[in-house]
């Protein structure tokens, strides 16, 4: 980054700016960095202040059924009864929410769910070929534990119902192995009798802890070349055959391309640009107990109760959950005591003391796709954002995707699915 001499000297010249430097910022950062672009990331808190860092720590590669679907149309008003469960939308933001709810409704129908399985799964593909890479890249492999997650349910019905699910995995040559008994309790010593049964995903890893990819990510990136700027963009426009890019304090950015990766908070930055794009978020909390609160083998899924406990270096970290309350309300950690609650009597040897709380926003459409693509203003900016519950997940793939995009190479994977303007369509 360059201060430009002519009539504003405040004023700073860039190759491309990546605005947010969470999970997705810095995974573009990283690709762009290997294609001999030079850098500027630029976040108002820093590297991996936000979602990305306390996130459940999956590379949930075969995830691929998107939450807008006909299943959860129909768990739904039962999970709602609960104002503690997995799923809740906070008094006072149920007005605001119920638009995005409207096209979640339509995303859900049974022709678009599988045009979002098909979407999903592609992206997917291309994140297990290259999260992997990306981690040796800046040599952090020691954080990647392919250990493979066990999803497990109480009793006979929530697994039948499980199948369905199941069977769109087998479709997309996703292995998996049903487990019971004997099996079922040595892959995870110590669940209540009340677990029946359980799906051993091998292909599944997790990270040893989510901040620590961010942080081992941006030391790769500066080491490297690129710059850091603390800085609240405040919006983006096209200028000559770049981008001016508006501070906060009133200094702008001139670069030749842009991408907004700013997770949760990306809505205003893209209506500047002329996308209008029903971001949300699906708020999400969790604990996370010290090491000893129980020996964890690997991530193991309650999918019923709509969280997950996961062995990190940092701890027993114990979450998930989906408030829909925006991104201004205070946190209700009650919600984190909550799951903790639930947690020890499906895991009833864990001990419940000593856990540090936390929230986190997950950056949603109703589609539960994310956003990848130029924006309308200009394509020398490129968007990535909305990843929802699966940023982490995603990173690398979105990382190639969009230097694909900025390079004006044909990209790895269609990306019409995860146009900005896709919404338009409703
Ligand atoms: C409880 C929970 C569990 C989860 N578990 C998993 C999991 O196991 N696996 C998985 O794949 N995903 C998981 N996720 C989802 C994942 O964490 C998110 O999808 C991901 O972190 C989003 O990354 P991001 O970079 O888009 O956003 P963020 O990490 O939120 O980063 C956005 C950045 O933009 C910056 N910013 C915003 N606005 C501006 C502005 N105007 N100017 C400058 N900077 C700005 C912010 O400071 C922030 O650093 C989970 C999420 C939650 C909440």
């Amino acid at each position: 980054m360059t201060q430009e001499n002519d009539k504003d000297s405040d004023n700073i010249d860039a190759d491309v700016a990546v605005i947010g430097a969470g999970i997705i910022g810095l995974s573009v950062a990283m690709y762009l960095q290997a294609e001999g672009r030079r850098v500027l990331l630029i976040d108002r808190k820093g590297i991996g202040q936000e979602t990305s860092a306390g996130n459940a720590g999956a590379l949930a590669f075969s995830d691929i059924l998107p939450l807008a679907s006909p299943r959860i149309l129909r768990q739904a008003p039962r999970w709602l009864m609960d104002p503690l469960g997995p799923l809740a939308i906070r008094p006072g933001y149920a007005l605001q929410i119920a638009p995005w709810l409207m096209r979640f409704g339509l995303a859900s129908r049974p022709a678009a769910y599988r045009a979002s399985i098909e979407a999903i799964t592609a992206l997917m593909r291309l994140a297990a070929q290259e999260f992997g890479k990306m981690l040796a890249q800046a040599n952090a492999s020691y954080m990647l534990r392919p250990e493979g997650s066990l999803q497990v349910y109480e009793g006979e019905e929530q697994f039948q119902a499980s199948l369905a699910g199941w069977e769109e995995r087998t479709k997309a040559g996703i292995e998996f192995e049903h487990v019971s008994g004997e099996r079922l309790r040595q892959l995870q010593p110590g669940l209540a009798d009340s677990i029946t049964a359980g799906t051993f995903v091998p292909q599944w890893a997790t990270v040893s802890d989510p901040s620590g990819v961010c942080q081992a990510l941006g030391a790769h990136l500066l080491k490297n070349g690129a710059e850091l700027c603390q800085e609240q963009i405040q919006n983006l426009a096209p200028h000559g055959n770049g981008v001016a890019i508006k501070l906060s304090q009133g200094r702008v950015i001139h670069a030749k391309q842009a991408v907004v990766a700013t997770g949760a908070w990306s809505g205003q930055l893209a209506a500047g640009l002329g996308n209008s794009v029903p971001l949300e978020t699906e708020r999400g909390y969790n604990t996370t107990l010290p090491q000893s609160a129980f020996d964890l083998k690997r991530q193991v899924i309650f999918g019923t109760h709509g969280f997950v406990a996961t062995p990190l270096s940092t701890g027993i970290r114990i979450g998930g959950a989906v408030e829909l309350g925006g991104l201004k309300l205070p946190p209700n950690f009650q919600r984190s005591a909550d799951m903790l609650a639930k947690a020890s009597r499906l895991l009833p040897g864990l001990r419940t003391e000593g856990g540090k709380q936390w929230m986190g926003f997950r950056p949603s459409l109703p589609d539960s796709l994310p956003v990848i693509g130029y924006s309308a203003a200009t394509s020398q900016v490129v968007y990535a954002f909305g990843h929802g519950h699966l940023g982490l997940t995603q990173s690398a793939a979105t990382g190639k995707l969009v230097s694909e995009l900025l390079a004006g190479k044909k990209p790895s994977v269609s990306l019409e699915p995860f146009r900005a303007d896709r919404f338009r369509l409703f």
